[in-house]
C-alpha cells in the first residue's frame, strides 16, 4: 500500500485524497463484485459464440475492392448476431458513427407515409437532423416519414395510457433509447424495454421495435433483442469495440429488418455482399473479446464516481447503489468553477494529449459553452475516459469510459485532487 500511495503522489494524488478514496473503494467491494459476475458471464458468451462460429485466423486477414467473400466480415456477423441472441447482424466500418448505424437501420425499414413513433421521450440529439425534428436536408421528413414522441412521465416512467392513444395503423417503427444520453432521465433496463415492448405489440403486432442501444452493451446479460426487440443498432467507439475498433458500428435483429437496413447501408441488390474491411476484422473480434472486462471497468468507474461526489454532497445520476442499464454518469456541481476542474482532472489522467488544459467553448448546435475532456487512442471514443456536459446550471458533467479499471480509478481520484487544489473540496470533508 505504501508503495502504491508513493506511486499516486509521484503523479501528484494527496495523501488525503489517496486515503478518503481507498476508503470509498473498499466500501464498493459488493457492489464491484456484481458487476464483475456480469462482466464473467458475457465473457463466457462472447468466447461461446467465436468458439461456435469456428473463428479461425483466416477470419482477421484483411479484404479488398468490393470485399466479395470476405469471410472475416461474414463470421463477425454470424458472431455479433449469437452474442445479442439475433436472427442477424450487420457489423461493418462502413458505419461512420452511431447516428449512422442508428439511421441506417430506421431508414432501411421506413416507407413514405410510415410513421416512426417515440414512446419513451426525444432521441439523442444528433438524431433530430436524421428525422427531421429539426430541419434538415435530406432528413426522413423530406421523405414523408412522420414522426411522433410521447413524452416519458414526470417521475421518468412510461406514459402508457397516452402510448396507447398514440399507435396507429400508420406507426411502423417504434424507437427506443436506452441509455439516458444527455438527458435527465434514468436509463432503461432490459426488461422494462421488454415491457414497454410488449405493452406496444400488444396493440400492433406487425410493428418493428428498434432500440438505440449505444452504451449499453454487456452492462447487463441480456441484450434487448432478447426481451423484444427486433432491430438494435450501435457505435463500435463504445462498449462493443472494446476500445480497439478504430471505426464503425453494428444493427442487430430480425434477418428481413437487417437485410433492409443493408440495402441502405450499400444499394439496393447488392446489399451486404459488398464492403471491403481493409484490415479492421481483426481489431472488430479483439475488440468485442475485450468489451466484457472493458465495459466493466467503465461502469466500476461510474460506480466510483457516483459514491465519492454522492459522499461529498454532490447531485449524482444514477446513485452509486442504483442498477446499472449503461455506463454514464452524471454529477451535477450547481458550481461552474466544480464542473471544469473535474473535466480538467480528466484531461491530465488521459494517456494522450494529457498536457492539453480543457476550457469551455462554444460548439456548433449548443446553445451554451461545452466542456470536453478526452484524450483517446480512438479519435472520438467515448469507451476510453471522457466527460463532458454544456456549461450552464446545472452545470452536470456527464462521464464514461475507461479501458482499465485502475485507469478510471486515478482519472476519478485526479477530479477530486484538482477540485481539491481549487478550493472546492476542504480538507475536513476528506475526513
Ligand atoms: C453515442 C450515442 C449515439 C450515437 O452517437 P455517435 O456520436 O454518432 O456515435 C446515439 N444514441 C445514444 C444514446 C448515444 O449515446
Amino acid at each position: 500500500m505504501t508503495a502504491l500511495k508513493e506511486q499516486y503522489r509521484k503523479l501528484g494524488i494527496s495523501e488525503a485524497v489517496f486515503d478518503h478514496c481507498m476508503k470509498v473503494r473498499t466500501d464498493l467491494k459488493e457492489i464491484f463484485e456484481e458487476s464483475e459476475e456480469t462482466a464473467e458471464y458475457n465473457q463466457l458468451k462472447v468466447l461461446d459464440a467465436m468458439r461456435r462460429c469456428r473463428v479461425s485466423e483466416a477470419c482477421l486477414f484483411p479484404s479488398s475492392g468490393y470485399g466479395y467473400n470476405d469471410i472475416g466480415r461474414d463470421t463477425l456477423e454470424r458472431v455479433y448476431a449469437e452474442v445479442f441472441g439475433a436472427e442477424d447482424a450487420l457489423v461493418r466500418p462502413l458505419f461512420a458513427c452511431g447516428t449512422h448505424a442508428i439511421a441506417v437501420a430506421l431508414m432501411g425499414n421506413l416507407r413514405p407515409g410510415d410513421e416512426l413513433y417515440s414512446p419513451a421521450g426525444k432521441p439523442y440529439d444528433t438524431l433530430e437532423e436524421v428525422i427531421g425534428i429539426r430541419p434538415s436536408a435530406g432528413s426522413f421528413a423530406e421523405y414523408g416519414i412522420k414522426y411522433r414522441q410521447t413524452d416519458l412521465l414526470p417521475d421518468g416512467s412510461f406514459d402508457y395510457e397516452e402510448i396507447r392513444r398514440a399507435v396507429n395503423e400508420k406507426t411502423k417503427v417504434v424507437m427506443i433509447q436506452r441509455s439516458k444520453g444527455y438527458q435527465v432521465r434514468p436509463s432503461f433496463s432490459v426488461q422494462q424495454i421488454g415491457e414497454l415492448i410488449a405493452f406496444i405489440k400488444n396493440l400492433k403486432p406487425d410493428v418493428i421495435a428498434f432500440v438505440d442501444n449505444c452504451y449499453g452493451e454487456f452492462v447487463e446479460t441480456i441484450e434487448p433483442t432478447q426481451s423484444g426487440a427486433d432491430l438494435i443498432a450501435g457505435s463500435l467507439i463504445k462498449n462493443p469495440g472494446g476500445g480497439l475498433a478504430p471505426t464503425g458500428g453494428y444493427i442487430a435483429g430480425k434477418k428481413e429488418y437487417v437485410e433492409a437496413a443493408a440495402c441502405r447501408l450499400t444499394t439496393p441488390g447488392l446489399g451486404r455482399e459488398v464492403g471491403a474491411t481493409l484490415g479492421v476484422n481483426k481489431s472488430f473480434f479483439q475488440g468485442l473479446f475485450m468489451a466484457p472486462s472493458v465495459t466493466c471497468a467503465a461502469v466500476k468507474g461510474a460506480i466510483f464516481a457516483a459514491a465519492l461526489y454522492e459522499r461529498l454532497g454532490f447531485e449524482v445520476l444514477p446513485k452509486y447503489s442504483e442498477p446499472r442499464h449503461d455506463i454514464i454518469q452524471a454529477v451535477a456541481f450547481h458550481n461552474r468553477d466544480a464542473m471544469i476542474a473535474f473535466c480538467q482532472g480528466i484531461q491530465e489522467a488521459a494517456p494522450v494529449d494529457s498536457f492539453v488544459e480543457c476550457e469551455p467553448w462554444a460548439m456548433p448546435g449548443y446553445d451554451s459553452d461545452v466542456i470536453m475532456a478526452a484524450g483517446a487512442f480512438v479519435s472520438g471514443s467515448s469507451i476510453e475516459l471522457s466527460a463532458d456536459g454544456p456549461v450552464k446550471p446545472p452545470y452536470a458533467v456527464y462521464f464514461q469510459g475507461g479501458l482499465t479499471e485502475q485507469h478510471v480509478f486515478f482519472g476519478i481520484m485526479n477530479t477530486l485532487q484538482k477540485l481539491k487544489d481549487t478550493g472546492i473540496i476542504s480538507e475536513e470533508q476528506l475526513r
